[in-house]
């Protein structure tokens, strides 16, 4: 199954990925994590990303289509995979669309994560990710048994440059005019499924189970 997960910034699309690529072994492709990797490894692609990532604005298309096109090829996603965080624009959607049909594949499903904007301004200042295993943590909500510490690999949490509130507005902004579309783009294709992202991630869960059958 290729399935595609859409929503803004906070709505629960990664943890809902990690939770889906566990349960029924498809990887989570997260053009947000790949990009976050590159600046970690001190790459040139990493250093004009992280520009863009900091100001909250996205990094051009050719960049994330390039990693995406390569990631898809590779073994582990002939079963299918789960997009986190791509496509983010309706250019970025018609490219996967035209790259999969070269490769014989189609999307199967997309997902959108319906929230408002107040819960997610909320969510994103509160929260932490383990520098390590991208594995999340909320201040208040979802502690780590260890203050700082990830329970599941024991490596430091930090807040990511882009969850401080004043880049949390702009990325926000950006979603509604960017990224909101790719929902109709979708439901055009009748391929699209609404599930309320304000509820708890068990409950998100168990609708996201209902939907994929
Ligand atoms: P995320 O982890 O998905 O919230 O992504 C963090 C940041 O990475 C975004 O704010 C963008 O700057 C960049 N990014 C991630 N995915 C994309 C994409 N598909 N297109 C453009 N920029 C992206």
């Amino acid at each position: 199954m290729i399935l595609v997960l859409i929503g803004p910034p906070g709505s629960g699309k990664g943890t809902q990925a990690k939770i889906l690529a566990a349960t029924r072994k498809f990887p989570q492709l997260s053009t947000g994590d790949m990009l976050r990797t590159a600046i970690a490894q001190g790459s040139e692609l990493g250093l004009q990303a992280k520009k863009l990532m900091d100001q909250g604005a996205l990094v051009p298309d050719s960049v994330v289509i390039g990693l995406i096109g390569q990631r898809t090829l590779e073994s582990d996603c002939k079963v299918g995979f789960i997009l986190d965080g791509f496509p983010r624009n309706v250019s970025q959607a018609q490219a996967l669309d035209q790259m999969l049909k070269t490769q014989g594949r189609e999307v199967d499903r997309a997902v959108f994560f319906e929230i408002p904007d107040e819960d997610l301004v909320k969510r994103l200042s509160g929260r932490r990710t383990c520098v390590e295993c991208s594995a999340m943590y909320h201040v208040e909500n979802a502690k780590p048994q260890k203050d700082g510490l990830c329970d599941q690999c024991g490596s430091s949490l930090r807040q990511r440059d882009d969850d401080k509130s004043e880049v949390v507005r702009k990325r926000l902004q950006v979603y509604h005019e960017q990224t909101a579309p790719v929902v109709g783009f979708y439901e055009r294709q009748s391929k699209l499924k609404t599930l309320d992202a304000a509820e708890s991630a068990i409950q998100v869960s168990k609708v996201l189970t209902d939907i994929l059958g």
